[in-house]
Order: C-alpha cells, then sequence, then structure tokens
C-alpha cells in the first residue's frame, strides 16, 4: 500500500468515527488513571477497564466530553483519569 493510500485508509476511518455518536455499544472507552502518589484506589481499581459507550454515562454520571477522543469521567472532584477511546 503506498503511503498515500495508507494516509487515506486513515483519514476514512477518522471521519466515520468523528460523525459516529459517542455514547453507543459500538464504543470501546479504555480508563486511564494517572498512576502517582495522590491516586485514588478507587480511580486505580478501574485503571485500564474498557467500557462501552452505552455504559458511561450511567457509570460516570459527572462525565465531561473533552473530544471524540477523551473523555474525563470525574470519578471524584479533581480526579485526572481519562477515557480514551479505541479504534
Ligand atoms: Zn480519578
Amino acid at each position: 500500500m503506498s503511503i498515500l493510500r495508507a494516509i487515506q485508509a486513515v483519514r476514512a476511518v477518522q471521519k466515520r468515527l468523528d460523525v459516529e455518536p459517542l455514547f453507543t455499544p459500538q464504543t470501546e472507552w479504555t480508563f486511564q488513571a494517572v498512576p502517582d502518589d495522590t491516586t485514588c484506589p478507587v480511580c486505580m481499581s478501574k485503571d485500564l477497564n474498557i467500557y462501552y459507550g452505552d455504559e458511561l454515562q450511567q457509570k460516570f454520571p459527572y462525565l465531561v466530553v473533552e473530544s471524540n477522543w477523551v473523555i474525563r469521567p470525574m470519578v471524584h472532584p479533581n480526579c485526572r483519569c481519562m477515557l480514551m477511546r479505541k479504534v
């Protein structure tokens, strides 16, 4: 596959994902804690868990959508964890 073809293929996937709604069972999200001294055990216990889009709003009622690729679950105030969308 030429580089141009590869770029076109990637763009096609991105375009499809950009128009897809976030909160559907077809989207998968990986929970990423920020491990350091101040990380709470609740967040650490969720690290690398996979969630489906249709579970998110129920499991993380305070979530903040940053972009089509990143959601902040806001497990607690000042939570630094992120949900990264799987491609
Ligand atoms: Zn957290």
